[in-house]
C-alpha cells in the first residue's frame, strides 16, 4: 500500500493497532484472519503479569476462534454459581442464588483466568496465523509517539528500541487503554465521574473459607454486603482463580475511611493511582473478613498474594468512537466498576464488532465513503453506554453506606431470589448475549404488502386487509429474532450443506445467509397476498442461496437452508418463508420476508456500500413501512362522513 505524498521509504501498514491489551489482540487477530496487513506495539517491553480482568463472558467467547476458547478453558476455571450475601448483627445469609447451569445457550457461567494468561493465549494463537507466523510478532517496547491523519492515511511516529521509526498506515486502532494518548491527542473528551469510595482488589490464596466461593462442589462467584458489629459497612466481590481452587480468589473490597487511611499511603502514582503500603498477609485477611468474606477463621496463605492494587472507580465513555481514520476501541473508550466484570469483555466486542468492517474497506469490498465504518460508533457506543450506566448505577448502590439503602437493596434481591423466572435475563444480560443493534442504521427489516390498488380483485379487498394487519402485528410485537439480534444457537442441518454437523457457535465465519422455508399454512397465507411470491421447496431455497451468494461478490461465505420440521425456526420465530442475512459478527443484518434475491443485494449496496453489485432492480418491490397512513385516512374518513350524516338527521 501506498500513500499519496508520503516518503517511499517509510514502512507502510493497512492499519496499525496500538496497545497490546486484550482489546488490541483480539482487534489484530480478527484484522489479521481476514487478510489484513496489521502491525500491533506496545510501549511495555514485555507482557504485564497482572490478574486485572478475570471474568470471561459467554458473548466474548463465542466469537473467538475455537483453538483460543479451548486454550482459555484449559487454564480456566468456570464459576457456575452468583450468590449475594448479606452480612449483619444476625449473622450471614445468602440473600440471592443464581445458578448459571442452562440459562446461555453457548458457554455456561463465567471463564474465570488471569488477565495477563487471556492476553498470552490470544498472543500465542496472533503469533501463530498463518499470514503473520515468522514474519510478524507484538512489537513490544515500542511506543507511538505522534500522528497525523489526513484523507489518505495516518502517519504515524514510533519509539521502538531500535530508534525513532516513521509508518503510513491506512488505519489507526488506539486500544491504548483507559489513559489513551490517541484519545488525548484528538481532544475527545471522557465525561462521567470518580467514585468517592477507595477499592483494593487482591489475588491471594486463603484458608478458612467456609461456605464462601464453592457451593455443592461446584465455583461461585460472590457479593458480600455488610453492616452490623464486628463489620465494616461496605462490599466485596469475589471470583475463583484456575490455581489452588476454590482456595484462590480475586477479591475486590472497598475500603472505609478508616481503612484507606491505615492501608494507602495517600500517595499516587504516574497513573494518579492510589499508592498502597506493601499489605501485610493478616492486613489482608482482616480487611477481607469484617466485609464477613469466608469465616472468623480465615487467613491468606502465607506469601501467596500475586497481586495486590487499590483503585478508585471511574465510570466515563468517550464522545466519539471514531475520527476520521482513527478508530477506538475498549478501555480508551469507556471505563467503569470492575463488579460484573464487563469491562474487557466490552471492549473486545469493540473490537470484534469494527474488524470486520474494517476488512471490508481494506480489502476493497465496501465502498470507504459508505455507510458502513460510521455504523461501528453508533452500535459500539449505544451498546457500551447502555452498560456502563447500568454498571454505575449497580455501583453505587452496592457502596452505599446508607442503613435505610441497605434494608430496600436486599428486599429486592430476597424478592429477586423468589423470582426465578428474572435468574435466566440476568444471566443473559451478564453474559451480554441480550444485546442488539435493533435501531442502527445496518439493522433492516424487508417485508412486502399486498397492492393497495387493482389487479387486486375486490374480493381480495378485506382479506388482504386482514393478512397486513397480522404481519404488521407480527411485526411489533410477534416473539421473534429482529434484524440486529444475536442469531442464538442452534444445530445446523448436516451435510447435506456440505457442513459437518454442529452448533452455530463457536462461529467463525463470515457473512452468513440463512433461509427459512416456513411452515406450510402460513405459506399459502403469504402466497394467496403476495401474488408476485413464489413459495419455494428447500432445494428450491437452497439452490436460490447459492444464487444469491454468487451474485454477492465474495460477501456472502456461507449459505444454510433450514427445513420447516427444523426446531430453529421455532427459536428463530419464522412463520412464512423467509430469509435473514447474518453478520461475521452474528447479529442478523438483514430479515427478509419473503426470500429475495434483490432484498439482499439492496440491502448490501445500500446499507453497506458493497461495490460493483448488479441485479434486475425491477425484480424486488420496496420494502412496506410498518404503518399503512392510506387504510387508515380512508377508514377514518369513512367514520368522520357517518358521523357527520348522522349529526345532519339527528332531531336539532
Ligand atoms: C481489579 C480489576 C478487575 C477487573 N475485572 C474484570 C473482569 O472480570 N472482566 C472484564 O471484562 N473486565 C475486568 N476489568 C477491566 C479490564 O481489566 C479492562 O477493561 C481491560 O484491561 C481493558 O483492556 P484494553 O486492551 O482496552 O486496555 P489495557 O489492558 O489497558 O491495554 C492497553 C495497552 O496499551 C499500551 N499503550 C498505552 N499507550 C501506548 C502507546 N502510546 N503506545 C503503545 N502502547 C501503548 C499499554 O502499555 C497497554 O498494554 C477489571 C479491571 C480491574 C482493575
Amino acid at each position: 500500500m501506498s500513500f499519496d505524498g508520503r516518503s517511499s521509504e517509510m514502512a507502510t501498514v493497512d492499519v496499525l493497532v496500538v496497545g497490546a491489551g486484550p482489546v488490541g489482540i483480539t482487534a489484530a487477530i480478527a484484522l489479521a484472519e481476514k487478510g489484513v496487513h496489521v502491525r500491533i506495539v506496545d510501549s511495555n517491553l514485555a507482557p504485564v503479569i497482572l490478574t486485572k480482568a478475570s471474568g470471561t463472558q459467554a458473548r466474548t467467547l463465542e466469537q473467538l476462534p475455537e483453538r483460543v476458547v479451548a486454550a482459555m478453558q484449559a487454564g480456566s476455571v468456570t464459576a457456575l454459581m452468583a450468590r449475594v450475601w448479606e452480612n449483619t448483627d444476625q449473622g450471614k445469609a445468602a440473600v440471592l442464588s443464581i445458578d448459571m447451569r442452562g440459562r446461555t445457550d453457548t458457554f455456561e457461567g463465567v471463564l474465570a483466568q488471569e488477565q495477563w494468561r487471556t492476553e498470552k493465549v490470544l498472543s500465542e494463537y496472533f503469533e501463530t496465523l498463518p499470514g503473520v507466523r515468522g514474519r510478524m510478532k507484538i512489537e513490544r517496547g515500542t511506543k507511538l509517539v505522534s500522528f497525523e491523519a489526513d484523507d489518505l492515511g495516518v502517519t504515524c511516529e514510533l519509539d521502538t528500541p531500535a530508534g525513532k521509526q516513521m509508518l503510513a498506515c491506512g488505519w489507526l486502532l488506539a486500544a491504548d487503554g483507559g489513559r489513551s494518548t490517541i484519545r488525548k491527542a484528538l481532544g475527545l473528551s471522557f465525561d462521567g465521574e470518580t467514585m468517592d469510595e477507595n477499592f483494593l482488589a487482591l489475588h491471594a490464596t486463603f484458608d478458612g473459607l467456609g461456605e464462601c466461593c464453592w457451593s455443592d462442589g461446584i465455583h461461585t462467584t460472590e457479593v458480600g454486603l455488610s453492616k452490623g458489629s464486628g463489620m465494616a459497612p461496605g462490599l466485596f466481590f469475589s471470583m475463583p482463580m484456575p490455581e489452588d481452587s476454590p482456595r484462590a480468589q480475586l477479591l475486590i473490597v472497598d475500603l472505609d475511611e478508616a481503612q484507606s487511611a491505615s492501608f494507602l499511603t495517600g500517595e499516587a502514582d504516574s497513573h494518579g493511582r492510589p499508592l498502597l503500603r506493601p499489605p501485610r498477609d493478616d492486613e489482608v485477611a482482616e480487611i477481607a473478613r469484617v466485609r464477613g468474606f469466608g469465616t472468623s477463621e480465615l487467613r491468606v496463605v502465607p506469601g501467596s498474594v500475586k497481586w495486590c492494587t487499590g483503585f478508585k472507580v471511574n465510570s466515563r465513555l468517550v464522545e466519539h468512537y471514531r475520527s476520521d481514520r482513527v478508530f477506538l476501541c475498549g478501555d480508551a473508550c469507556h471505563c467503569h466498576s470492575p463488579l460484573g466484570g464487563q469491562g474487557m469483555n466490552m471492549g473486545m466486542q469493540d473490537a470484534l464488532n469494527l474488524a470486520w468492517k474494517l476488512a471490508m474497506v481494506v480489502r476493497g469490498q465496501a465502498r470507504i465513503d459508505g455507510p458502513l465504518l460510521d455504523t461501528y460508533e453508533a452500535e459500539r457506543r449505544g451498546t457500551d453506554e447502555r452498560i456502563c450506566r447500568a454498571i454505575e448505577r449497580a455501583a453505587h448502590g452496592a457502596a452505599s453506606r446508607n442503613p435505610l439503602v441497605f434494608f430496600i437493596r436486599g428486599s429486592l434481591q430476597r424478592l429477586a431470589g423468589m423470582l426465578p423466572a428474572l435468574h435466566g435475563t440476568a444471566v443473559r444480560a451478564v453474559a451480554m448475549q441480550i444485546h442488539s443493534y435493533r435501531d442502527c442504521a445496518l439493522s433492516r427489516e424487508h417485508w412486502e404488502r399486498p397492492p393497495a390498488f387493482p389487479p387486486l380483485p375486490v374480493s381480495r379487498i378485506f382479506p388482504a386487509g386482514g393478512y397486513r394487519r397480522r404481519q404488521n402485528l407480527y411485526r411489533w410485537v410477534g416473539h421473534r429474532i429482529r434484524a440486529g439480534d444475536r442469531l442464538p444457537n442452534f444445530d445446523l442441518p448436516g451435510a447435506q450443506q456440505g457442513l459437518p454437523a454442529r452448533r452455530l457457535y463457536p462461529y467463525n465465519h463470515g457473512w452468513m445467509l440463512l433461509l427459512c422455508e416456513g411452515y406450510a399454512h402460513e405459506n399459502a397465507d403469504l402466497a394467496r397476498n403476495l401474488s408476485s411470491v413464489k413459495i419455494l421447496s428447500a432445494a428450491e431455497l437452497n439452490a436460490l442461496g447459492k444464487e444469491i451468494k454468487s451474485y454477492s461478490r465474495g460477501v456472502i461465505e456461507t449459505v444454510v437452508t433450514l427445513p420447516a420440521s427444523h426446531p430453529a425456526l421455532e427459536v428463530l420465530g419464522v412463520q412464512a418463508q423467509c430469509l435473514m442475512l447474518v453478520r461475521p459478527d452474528s447479529h442478523v443484518a438483514l430479515r427478509s420476508e419473503p426470500a429475495r434475491l434483490g432484498s439482499v443485494l439492496r440491502y448490501l449496496e445500500s446499507a453497506v456500500g458493497v461495490k460493483g453489485l448488479s441485479w434486475d432492480r425491477a425484480g424486488c418491490p420496496p420494502s412496506s413501512p410498518r404503518f399503512d397512513y392510506l387504510p387508515v385516512v380512508v377508514w377514518a374518513s369513512v367514520a368522520a362522513a357517518a358521523v357527520a350524516i348522522q349529526l345532519r338527521r339527528w332531531p336539532r
